[in-house]
């Protein structure tokens, strides 16, 4: 953060606002764990606070401190909308551009009169934030929640509610310390997070050993559809319609699982596309290890983007063309994927 944006912050914040807090579709656990401590924070420093997000929660994050609280914009629009018209300003965390929220929420935020608040560590922010925070060197938006806090000089608002929820979003962003984004400074907020007596290992195990049987049943068939491309060190998984309602499809059950598709010795580059139930789109997500930049893959053929070595996008083709399609484009790329 510049100092000239502390300062503003320090301002902004120092009388009571009504503020409401937003984050992207399909929360993920930096979603769920960046607006959560915000909240936890906010309130502990007095003001009005509302977390709207545009739809459900997944389930293995409903543990999380407060997220009954959380206002679900597709299920209670009414009460969202006259939450958002009362209030002084939002902030947007973990996501980069409006149309993160979805067709449906978009509506709202982009008639939104008051400014807007952006912290995210997506590449290649949008324009729409008069207030920005925006890092793509950092793990997580939960990170920088933690630096946002401590800058603007309220360390001792934190407390294991907010601690908890910073450490779930580092934790799920960086798959528990893992990725190359990981450095020294997150091990370090790890560490005062402890010290603040965050319950660490209930947080992973509360998270992670809380599958369904849908989600075992849906990580089966996706392993079966594992492909691998060797000459591109390029692996894909695939999960259709119907792969999803046999295996009674949960909320959050295909999250993270593109990561076995990276798993495979020599594999370099992942994708899952994914069929959606909602809309009629082909969701993909698309991983990598090293200098092979994903963001700019599905920015370029997928109407997607992210951080260089997690991405998402979409394809309006049914899955057997976007397949296709996928390995027609890999033949720009075998030269760098082999490099
Ligand atoms: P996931 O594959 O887990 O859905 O997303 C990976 C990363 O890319 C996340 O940080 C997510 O916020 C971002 N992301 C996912 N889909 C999109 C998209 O359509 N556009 C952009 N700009 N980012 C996305
Ligand atoms: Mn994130």
């Amino acid at each position: 953060m510049t100092s000239e944006l502390i300062e503003k912050t320090k301002e902004l914040l120092a009388t009571k606002k009504n503020i409401v807090i937003v984050s992207h579709r399909n929360p993920d656990g930096d979603a769920m764990g960046s607006s959560l401590a915000m909240y936890h924070y906010l309130i502990k420093k007095g003001h009005n606070v509302t977390v709207i997000l545009p739809n459900e929660a997944p389930n293995f994050l409903k543990w999380m401190p407060k997220s009954e609280d959380i206002i679900n914009f597709e299920k209670n629009t009414d009460l969202a909308y006259s939450i958002l018209n009362k209030s002084d300003f939002v902030f947007t965390l973990d996501f980069n551009a409006l149309h993160r929220v979805g067709d449906y929420m978009k509506i709202a935020l982009n008639n939104y009169k008051k400014p807007f608040y952006m912290i995210d560590h997506h590449i290649d922010p949008s324009g729409y934030a008069k207030m920005m925070y925006s890092d793509s060197s950092m793990s997580s938006t939960c990170e920088m929640v933690y630096n946002f806090i401590v800058n603007i000089g309220d360390k001792a608002l934190l407390d294991k509610d907010t601690a908890t929820c910073i450490y779930t979003g580092i934790v799920t962003d960086t798959g528990s310390f893992r990725f190359a984004s990981t450095t020294k400074n997150t091990h370090n907020i790890a560490s005062e997070l402890i010290e603040l007596g965050i319950e660490n290992s209930n947080i992973h195990s509360d998270t992670f050993d809380s599958n369904s049987l849908s989600r075992l049943a849906l990580l089966g068939k996706a392993l079966n559809s594992i492909c691998v491309l060797e000459e591109y060190n390029t692996a894909y998984i695939y999960l259709t319609k119907e792969d999803l309602t046999q295996c009674n499809h949960q909320k959050g059950d295909t999250d993270g699982i593109v990561n076995y598709a990276l798993s495979v010795k020599g594999v370099r580059f992942a994708v899952i596309f994914i069929e959606d139930l909602e809309l009629d789109i082909i969701k993909l997500s698309l991983r990598s290890k090293g200098c092979f930049s994903v963001n700019e893959f599905a920015n370029k053929y997928f109407n997607g983007g992210g951080h260089k070595n997690a991405s998402g996008g979409k394809s309006v083709k049914n899955m057997e063309d976007t397949i296709v399609e996928f390995k027609n484009i890999l033949k720009n790329y075998k030269k760098e994927l082999n490099k």
